[in-house]
């Protein structure tokens, strides 16, 4: 017999299987790639992990450890787990939501509930966006970013290192080719090296300026404009004369 967690996600890839589907699209939390193995396997289907774009019947993954990128031709059915955790699910003219109610674990008892601070950020459609990486040094000086942010009228986001490994910055932050695509006017890379995992996200920016202590650092070659000096220093300067203006 099944118990607990077991019995939830088997009872989630039961009911998807039920509604028989061409193509089912899962999430990649520990939780839903079990769900999808599970789908996969009743339904006898292949499937495609971690696909971070989507268009028609072609599917592109991260393989190599973030080295290249596999595009891939599929037929249907198909199961496909996205490589963002969170993947957002609006309803449409094809697309409707069904909550489905699920046996709770008799364990755990809810006392109360509180939602993830920040929720899902969309970069997608910031127009100045001040981006933070490793070299901004510590979680405490992200401040300084974010007065910049401010003073510009932007939004910040943050390399990997900065989100999803260190946490200075929510994970929904995170810019790149597991993060966010990102095509703002304006984007600031305030102590990011550039490597290509990073600059596959902001390859659509108009301007790209660089703030970097390392002349030879990457992200120099793919910038506008580069400033060679220590990230805070700018921060605080740059924000002064913005906020003048
Ligand atoms: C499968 C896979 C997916 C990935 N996806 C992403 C992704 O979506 N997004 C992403 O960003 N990365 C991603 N990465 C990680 C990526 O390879 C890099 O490790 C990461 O982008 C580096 O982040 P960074 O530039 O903040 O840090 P670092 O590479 O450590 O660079 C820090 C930079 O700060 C500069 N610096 C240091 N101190 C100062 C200072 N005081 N003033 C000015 N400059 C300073 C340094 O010269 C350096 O250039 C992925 C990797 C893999 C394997």
């Amino acid at each position: 017999m099944l118990s607990g967690k077991r019995l939830q996600r088997s009872k989630i890839a039961e009911y998807i299987v039920s509604l028989k589907p061409e193509m089912t699209i899962i999430g990649s939390t520990k939780r839903d790639k079990t769900v999808a193995g599970l789908v996969a396997g009743a339904l006898r289907v292949p499937i495609i992990p971690e696909v971070i774009e989507l268009y028609g019947n072609k599917a592109k993954r991260i393989v190599y450890s973030g080295m290249a990128i596999a595009e891939l031709e599929f037929t249907l059915p198909i199961v496909i787990t996205v490589s963002k955790k969170n993947v957002e699910v609006k309803a449409n003219n094809n697309c409707k939501i069904i909550k489905v109610d699920l046996p709770r674990n008799k364990k755990v008892r809810i006392l109360e509930e509180k939602h993830k601070e920040g929720g899902n950020i969309d970069l997608s459609s910031a127009q100045i966006i001040v981006s933070v990486g490793r070299g901004i040094g510590s979680k405490e000086n992200i401040k300084y970013a974010e007065e910049l942010a401010k003073a510009l009228g932007g939004t910040l986001g943050g390399s990997r290192p900065v989100t999803a490994e260190l946490g200075w910055l929510p994970e929904d932050r995170q810019i790149g080719l597991s993060g966010q695509k990102v095509k703002p006017k304006l984007y600031i890379a305030l102590g990011i090296s550039g490597q290509p995992q990073h600059l596959a996200g902001i390859k659509d920016a108009k301007v790209i300026v660089a703030v970097n202590k390392d002349k030879n650092t990457p992200i120099v070659d793919n910038a506008d404009y580069t400033i060679i000096g220590d990230v805070l220093e700018f921060c605080k300067i740059f924000t002064e004369k913005v906020r003048n203006k």
